[in-house]
């Protein structure tokens, strides 16, 4: 009896989840067979359909509680980790985070509104984004929510705001380090290319600009490098680049006080992935922007930082049902299941990689089978996994994919008119809904026939 998918019997990392591929609840039942957060995996799909996706709640909580254990320990000013609620929003993860203690940054009215129906303070929300509308910044503001200045465009509209209610504006600014990276590389270029933030060498002319308004008071500055980073010296770096930016400001009367160094610490997606721990991340930043403050003779300044991937990424699990095969015989055997780029997005965009195992077989006893698992949808690329190895299985079996947590129900879409998965939380033996299953008829609600077509016959 061979036994292959080593990652479920490695021994779980409790305090950094983003570190082990599968949830920590995760077990394998007396049965054989794959349970999280003590549910049987097959029991939730009988009650819930399929595909599902399913939070564990203990790793994430236990993902909040590292941030916020690691910046207590090694920071010795005051400190705030900000969920980077792109990677999964909703209301429960809105209520989740701020029960934590965590802030919650946010890109648009729909994000802000979900935090702020989820009960996160106001004082602890951000606002981000390149193209803000009037609209949203109106919201933002009357809100009292920080808004990070990503351009000029960004501060006429903030200017003529503070200058309409004649009240300070505190504002925080993005800017771009000339660090980049991406996956496991990272390059330094005087100014980069992105669309997000002031160049670094745009900064002099901006803290003058603001010294001319009458209201805004520059307080903070945010870059955020990159995500799905394994390493540790781009984050060592920007925070020395930071504190020198915080010297350039004074010079021009701008005392800032707050550091948000942006997220990006990768996730462990299959057994190639080795990334830093929560810890060994917040302590290079921490000792960086203390040891770079003690040097140019600076108070601390607060330091926050903006987890999304690595807070819920490892938390989450998507659930298929296989239906079809097609064995193309010296080539492959196609696997067909329930979902697919709908409901992640990832592998058709970025090529991204994850792990599987059959639920009802999850150490993929005596596995010798190859088969590419393709979704359902219009399109040749919808491929899940290129090439997996699966012991015996049937139409009707289900396959458990692993680090689904962020970036798949946020990016999931209606392509060819398929509804939108439920998504459960599991804890101790209880499965919730936090997202109810869309229907086909739920998809029509926008819809709408102009009255001429609806009098043809
Ligand atoms: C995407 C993003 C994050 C979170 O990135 P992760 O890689 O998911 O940690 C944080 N801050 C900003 C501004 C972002 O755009």
């Amino acid at each position: 009896m061979e036994e292959k998918n080593s990652f479920l019997k490695e021994k779980i990392d409790l305090k950094s989840p983003n570190k082990n591929i599968v949830p920590i609840s995760t077990s394998i039942g007396e049965d054989g067979k794959l349970s999280i957060g003590g549910c049987s995996i097959e029991e939730l799909v009988k009650k819930y359909d399929s595909p599902l996706y399913i939070l564990d709640e203990i790793t994430l909580r236990n993902s909040c509680r590292a941030y916020k254990q690691a910046l207590e320990k090694y920071y010795p000013g005051e400190s705030l980790p900000i969920y980077a609620s792109k990677a999964n929003s909703s209301l429960f993860m809105s209520k989740l985070v701020s029960s934590e203690g965590l802030g919650l940054d946010a890109v648009s009215e729909g994000e802000l509104l979900t935090a702020l129906k989820g009960g996160v303070p106001n004082e602890k929300i951000v606002f981000h984004g390149n193209n803000k509308s009037d609209k949203e910044i109106e919201f933002a503001v009357r809100n009292n929510i920080n808004v990070i200045v990503d351009n000029d465009y960004d501060l006429d509209r903030l200017e003529k705001l503070s200058n309409l209610s004649n009240n300070e504006l505190e504002i925080m600014i993005r800017f771009t380090p000339g660090i980049e990276c991406h996956t496991h590389e990272y390059i330094k270029t005087g100014s980069f290319d992105s669309k997000f933030g002031f160049g670094i060498e745009y900064l002099e002319t901006l803290f003058s600009r603001i010294n001319k308004t009458k209201h805004l008071k520059l307080k903070g500055l945010h870059a955020h490098i990159g995500s799905q980073i394994f390493e540790l010296d781009p984050h060592k770096d920007l925070g020395e680049i930071m504190v020198k930016v915080i010297l350039e400001a004074k010079k021009y009367g701008h005392n800032i006080d707050k550091l948000n160094v942006g997220g990006g610490l990768g996730i462990k997606y299959t057994e190639n992935d080795d990334p830093p721990s929560i810890d060994e991340w917040v302590r290079t930043i921490s000792t960086s922007v203390t040891k770079a403050c003690k040097k140019h003779n600076l108070d601390l300044p607060i330091l926050m930082c903006e987890p999304g991937r690595s807070i819920v990424s490892t938390a989450g699990i998507t659930i298929y049902k296989i239906g079809a095969f097609k064995k193309i015989p010296g080539i492959r055997t196609y696997l067909s299941v329930d979902g697919g780029m709908s409901d992640n997005p990832r592998p058709i965009t970025y090529q991204s990689n994850y792990s599987a195992c059959l639920v009802g077989n999850p150490l993929n006893i005596n596995s010798k089978n190859k088969y590419t698992i393709a979704g359902k949808h219009c399109e040749s690329g919808d491929v899940l996994f290129k090439e997996i190895e699966l012991s015996d299985c049937k139409t009707g079996d289900l396959i458990c994919v692993f680090g689904t947590g962020a970036y798949n129900i946020s990016m999931s879409s209606n392509y060819n008119r398929i509804p939108r998965p439920a998504a459960l939380l599991v804890c101790d033996g209880e499965a919730e809904i936090i997202q109810k299953r869309e229907s086909p008829s739920d998809l029509l609600k926008y819809d709408v026939l102009p009255d001429r077509f609806i009098k043809q016959s």
